[in-house]
């Protein structure tokens, strides 16, 4: 930008990105002609306003840059301020929730210059990608960016009023940021074509186990196959010229599945970036051969995919708020954020629910490896020690860090973290941040940081009203915390969430657990989060009860579809081929009996039986992972003697069965083939 436009209109530009300011319309004509001429210089004939509308997709309705010109034989190109910062798609057909009827069907977009506009690549041209907020006629936001801009800004206000209380002297633009990690299973684009259930739904429907799953814990973090790692070295690349700054890549725990983390950035721009990345994971997987299943459960019986989505708030004056420095409960300035925080994810777990509720994610919310359909917090051993402490009448230490020596001289000392990581919680401070773990893989990021944003402005609103009208703030904030603790604290949990006592416990405490999306949806509607909303002009009731619809809508629609892909493949495929294999078992009883073979006798029998017996031996087990002293003994006693039973019959048969029927390569074919 510093390149192309005019020092004022840069400064002017830079001015609102950074803080947020009103934008100055005049600057939009110099803006524009400079974004059309650095686009063309890559190739771009073309623009587009991207915007995000309900349907959690990337939206885009590209316009050429050129007009005929007036002689009827030549071309102009221009680029107006005007066409920049608004466009009028045809929005009948996005949904709206009963906002607006097909007859009053205008819609507008508007460029959002806080995020960066990009260049979209295809082997036969480029396009300028201006991402936009999606209105109606009404004024009302029909997508997913406008809340989080608005989320954004009146976060900002609580903000900073409270480090005005803090006594800063300078205090810049308050942002959130976020910084989401992506799931995702790549499987070969073949067998992707093979199902409808994946093609329709995304998820297979059917399946049984694989006899190796993901056991071994051998996959996260494993080496990266090749052909993985040629789809992510031209992801990065790709991701990098987008503008997104892509950082951690690795193999995750089930067997097909891996995750890419970007660094964090403002909400917005992340948000942006988020589906950009969606976007583009599936663009280039298809160019590797593969197809990449974005799905939250897209297997059964192995780990789904998530969105961990971290989140912070900060400024350029003040840094990370919430950075707890090595003695936390001395930083009265993060306790209060922190605090603010545990308050409002309690007053709004149902929210939180609500906002990562999908028919996709459902199956992974209280199943064994995804946060539980329960909303708590942790905070990790030392927050944790300091807010009991709060609660008890005053912190007066922190846990320090600890060393960890590994005991090898020549292996150096480690600073050990003040506390350890818990993989089950839904919502988990992690040193400066807090991970919302519950999004799912497949879904916008943007419900959830609407959702944070505000209730976290309401609680720093409540808590800034008290302390400025308190003479001795600091008795105040004392008390203000102890009564968050009591009244909140219920919410901490840093146990494990997976257990069947956390969900008895959960309930004993009061905290809600709304297990399926048809229970956590009405909660966008409920009297409080109206309420909230309204309060900071973030969504208003009508908008919000749009969305409830749109979603009820979306999930229905999904159970639909997955119910008509059940009954087709269960009727049209799976059906006809256990009637063939019955047909062919048949015609083998038939022609057994017609020679005078009697099955009973014969060696098929005892294979049978066998087979049984080793299928018992195993179901008798608990799983593996709880195997321990008699149960190991079991294994090596019943299990592999079983196993060989059934081996010796199956040997037998290979001596006497047609050569060209055996149906796997034999010893003597792999021995001695070379
Ligand atoms: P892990 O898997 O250990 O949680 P990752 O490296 O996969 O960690 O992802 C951590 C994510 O958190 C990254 O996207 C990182 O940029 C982001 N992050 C780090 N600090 C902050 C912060 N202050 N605010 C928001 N996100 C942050
Ligand atoms: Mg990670």
């Amino acid at each position: 930008m510093k390149k192309v436009l005019s020092p004022e209109v840069y400064e002017k530009l830079i001015k609102t990105i950074d803080d947020g300011s009103k934008i100055d319309l005049t600057i939009a004509d110099e803006v524009a002609d400079a974004m059309m001429k650095w686009a063309m210089a890559k190739g771009a004939t073309h623009f587009t306003h991207v915007f995000y509308p309900l349907t959690g997709c990337t939206a885009e309705k590209h316009d050429s840059f050129y007009d005929p010109g007036s002689d009827g034989a030549t071309a102009i190109s221009k680029f107006k301020g005007k066409t920049l910062l608004q466009g009028e798609p045809d929005a009948s057909s996005f949904p709206n929730g009963g906002i607006r009827a097909t007859h009053t069907a205008r819609g507008y977009t508007v460029w959002d210059p806080t995020s960066p506009a990009y260049i979209s690549e295809n082997p036969y041209g480029t396009t300028l990608c201006i991402p936009t907020s999606f209105v109606s006629w009404t004024g009302e936001s029909l997508d997913k960016k406008t809340p989080v801009l608005k989320s954004m800004q009146a976060l900002d206000k609580q903000a900073r009023r409270i480090l005005k209380l803090f006594g800063h002297s300078e205090i810049s633009h308050v942002s959130s940021t976020a910084g989401p990690e992506q799931e995702y299973f790549l499987i070969d684009k073949a067998f992707y074509y093979a199902r409808p259930d994946l093609m329709a739904t995304n998820r297979t429907c059917f399946g049984a186990p694989a006899p190796k799953g993901q056991e071994f814990d051998d996959h996260y973090f494993g080496a990266i196959p090749e052909r993985v790692m040629s789809f992510m070295f031209e992801l990065d690349r790709e991701l990098f010229k987008l503008g997104i700054p892509s950082k951690t890549r690795h193999n995750e725990v089930a067997p097909g599945q891996f995750e890419l983390a970007p660094m964090f950035e403002s909400a917005n721009v992340a948000s942006d970036h988020q589906q950009l990345v969606m976007t583009t994971l599936k663009k280039l997987a298809d160019r590797h051969g593969f197809a990449c299943l974005m799905h939250e459960k897209p297997f059964a019986g192995v780990n789904g995919s998530g969105k961990h989505v971290n989140w912070s708030v900060g400024n350029k004056t003040q840094g990370n708020l919430f950075d707890p420095g090595d003695t936390p409960h001395e930083n009265a300035q993060f306790l209060l954020f922190a605090g603010a925080v545990i308050q409002s994810v309690d007053k709004y777990a149902k929210l939180l629910r609500a906002v990562v509720a999908s028919a996709g994610n459902d199956h992974r919310l209280g199943a064994n490896e995804a946060p539980p359909a329960i909303i708590s917090i942790f905070l990790g051993d030392q927050l944790a020690d300091v807010f009991e402490q709060i609660k008890n009448g005053g912190a007066t230490t922190s846990r320090a860090k600890g060393i960890l020596n590994v005991g090898v001289d020549s292996l150096p000392e480690l600073t050990k973290d003040a506390g350890d990581r818990n993989r089950t919680s839904p919502f988990a401070f992690t040193g400066n941040r807090f991970e919302f773990r519950a999004v799912g893989s497949n879904s916008s990021i943007s419900g959830a940081l609407v959702a944070m944003n505000t209730m976290l402005c309401e609680s720093l609103d409540e808590i800034a009203t008290r302390l400025e009208g308190s003479s001795d703030r600091n008795a105040e904030l004392q008390i203000i915390l102890q009564e968050i603790m009591t009244k909140h604290g219920k919410v901490i949990f840093n146990g494990n969430g997976y257990s069947d006592e956390w969900h008895a416990e959960a309930a004993e405490r009061g905290l809600p657990c709304l297990t399926t999306t048809a229970d956590a949806l009405p909660e966008i509607t409920s009297p409080e989060v109206i309420a909230l909303f309204e309060k900071y002009s973030v969504l208003t009731e009508r908008e919000l009860h749009s969305r409830q619809e749109i979603y009820e809508e979306q999930y229905c629609a999904s159970v639909n579809v997955e119910a008509n892909v059940v009954t087709e493949m269960a009727k049209t495929m799976i059906y006809p081929a256990a009637v063939r294999y019955l047909g062919e078992l048949a015609g083998a009883a038939a022609s057994m009996k017609a020679a005078g073979i009697k099955p009973e006798n014969s060696i098929l029998k005892s294979l049978q039986t066998k087979v049984n017996k080793l299928d018992a031996a195993i179901s008798n087990l608990e799983s593996v992972h709880a195997a321990a002293g008699e149960e190991t003994q079991k294994w090596a006693k019943e299990v592999l003697p079983a196993m060989l039973e059934v081996r010796s019959i199956c040997d037998d048969l290979e001596t006497i069965v047609a050569d060209d029927l055996w149906p796997i390569p034999t010893y003597q074919e792999m021995l001695f083939i070379k």
